[in-house]
């Protein structure tokens, strides 16, 4: 006989472990089906962004940081530290002890939400039965009121540049590199090129990033982008941008890489490659004949607003359906589809999702850049704060970024927030709540701030969108 459930999760990573938790707390009878596999075969809960994405990477940033900090910024602050070295198996070593945590912190989250943690492959069968394989290879079918997709992407390959886990490497390899590169080639200037291209050149690593676009950052306010250059460049990041890389050749325990840009054929010859162009969904033998759910031609499963697919019953969330592939995108979704199903209210605002890199400085945004509102025609204002009229910011010799927003001329809602400078990732929060309840830049400039914060400089710049800003009044 087979085991039925109310609800089914076929995916354990942001979306899915989520989605799985707020339906055992509604009370629902719930399984989620993981399939991650380690380096060393092992399963762990977590997909991506907890085993190979969000987390490692943060963890290798902040180290990372901290040794340039204490090379570039100590001597600032009066503090002689003397040669600073890296141990970078004892980094390493920290960031695997925080992912083991982390990832095993989902069983103790399980347990408490009464989810049933099944390791192993799920594949959706018509009529909402899920065929589960588990580990040994014992194969069951499982029968669900409601089946929720959560599969997640993988890394998309470049051809000419095939992976090979030594040389050439993705994501997750650039991650685990044990000894420290002296020139590595970053091919895809986006958000893991420039976060991991950071933590190398930080390491002492000859960073080139080959990018095949002619404009950085393109989704990000160009303002903003402008000044990420600066500091990218100022850290050592050469960023080759219109490169378009054709081929890759082995030779002499590194990499040659051919390339053209403006200037015709190019050349370089590096010791790693770090191939970072964006990730695909990945369905590989999720949906078995008849399921009814539609694939798009991209590869993402297609949904509506509130994640359901084409087959009644079915909803999938994540990297694996349509907008950015972030782990708090995905969460929402997975949480909202658990509240649909148990007959609660559920939406995800994907006006207000926030943007954030990791680098130093942070970057971080929401809603619309000065170049979308420009486009759609609305009368728009602009308000910009620069970190270095923040005392916290002088104080914390952060100074470099600025704060900016965009706000509509006519009833002064905020658009967008944009932000480059220290702990962005953080401040962009307050931005998001103001998005989500539709705040105007007056109810921004009227909340107190407390002084001395970096937050005074979103308050500033609501300010200086009407030309009131106290503590930078020639803006
Ligand atoms: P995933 O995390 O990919 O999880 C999907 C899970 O489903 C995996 O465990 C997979 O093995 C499993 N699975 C797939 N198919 C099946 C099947 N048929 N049966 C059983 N199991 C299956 N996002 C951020 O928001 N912030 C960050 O700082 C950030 N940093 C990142 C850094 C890196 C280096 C990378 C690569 C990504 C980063 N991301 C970040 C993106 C983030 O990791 C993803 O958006 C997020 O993991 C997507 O969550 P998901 O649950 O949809 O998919
Ligand atoms: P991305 O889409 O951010 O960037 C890929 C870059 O590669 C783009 O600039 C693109 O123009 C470039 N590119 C594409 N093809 C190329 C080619 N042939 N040659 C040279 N350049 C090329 O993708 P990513 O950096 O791989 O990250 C994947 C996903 O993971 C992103 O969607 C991102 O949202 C997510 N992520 C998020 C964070 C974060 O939130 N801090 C961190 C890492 C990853």
């Amino acid at each position: 006989m087979s085991e039925s459930y109310d609800v089914i999760v076929i995916g354990g990573g942001p979306a899915g472990y989520p989605a799985a938790i707020r339906a055992g707390q509604n009370g629902l009878k719930v399984a989620c089906i993981d399939g991650w596999k380690n380096r060393d075969g092992g399963h762990a809960f977590g997909g991506t962004c907890l085993n190979a994405g969000c987390i490692p990477s943060k963890a290798l940033l902040e180290s990372s940081e901290l040794v340039h900090r204490a090379r570039e910024e100590f001597a600032a602050h009066g503090i002689r530290v003397g040669s600073v070295e890296v141990d970078l198996a004892q980094m390493q070593k920290r960031k695997a002890g925080i992912v083991k945590a982390m990832t095993q912190g989902i069983a103790g989250l399980f347990k408490a939400a009464k989810v049933t943690g099944l390791a192993g492959h799920g594949r959706l069968l018509p009529g909402r039965k899920v065929e589960y394989t588990a580990a040994d290879g014992k194969r069951t079918v499982l029968e669900a009121r409601h089946v929720v997709l959560a599969a997640g992407s993988t890394p998309t390959p470049l051809p000419p540049v095939p992976f090979d886990g030594t040389y050439v490497l993705d994501s997750w390899g650039a991650l685990e590199i044990d000894a420290v590169p002296k020139r590595l080639a970053v091919i895809g200037a986006g958000v893991i090129g420039l976060e991991l291209g950071s933590v190398w050149r930080r390491l002492g690593a000859e960073v080139t990033v080959l990018e095949a676009l002619e404009t950085l950052l393109p989704m990000a306010d160009q303002q903003l982008a402008k000044e990420a250059a600066r500091h990218f460049k100022k850290l050592g990041l050469e960023i080759r941008l219109g490169a378009k890389v054709t081929a890759a050749t082995l030779a002499g325990g590194g990499v040659s890489l051919a390339y053209t840009d403006a200037g015709g054929a190019q050349s370089l010859s590096v010791d790693r490659v770090v191939v970072a162009i964006g990730r695909r969904p990945f369905t590989d033998g999720l949906l078995a004949e008849g399921t009814g759910v539609v694939v798009d031609e991209r590869g993402f499963v297609r949904v509506d607003g509130h994640c359901r697919t084409d087959a009644e019953g079915v909803y999938a969330v994540g990297d694996c359906v349509r907008g950015p592939m972030l782990a708090h995108k995905g969460k929402e979704e997975g949480v909202m589809v658990a509240d649909l199903i148990a007959g609660k209210y559920g939406e995800v605002n994907y006006r207000a999702v926030p943007a954030v890199l990791y680098t130093a400085p942070e970057i971080a945004w929401v809603g619309l850049t000065e170049e979308q509102v420009k486009a759609g025609g609305r009368a728009y204002k602009v308000g910009v704060f620069p970190f270095m009229a923040s005392g916290r910011a002088r104080a914390m010799e952060a100074t470099a970024g600025f704060v900016k927003t965009v706000s509509a001329v006519d009833d002064d809602e905020i658009l967008g927030v944009h932000i480059i400078g220290p702990m962005a990732g953080e401040l962009i929060a307050e931005a998001v709540l103001a998005m989500e309840y539709s705040a105007s830049t007056e109810d921004l400039q009227r909340t107190m701030h407390a002084h001395p914060t970096l937050a005074e400089a979103l308050h500033e710049a609501a300010l200086a969108a009407d030309k009131r800003s106290i503590d930078f009044p020639n803006r």
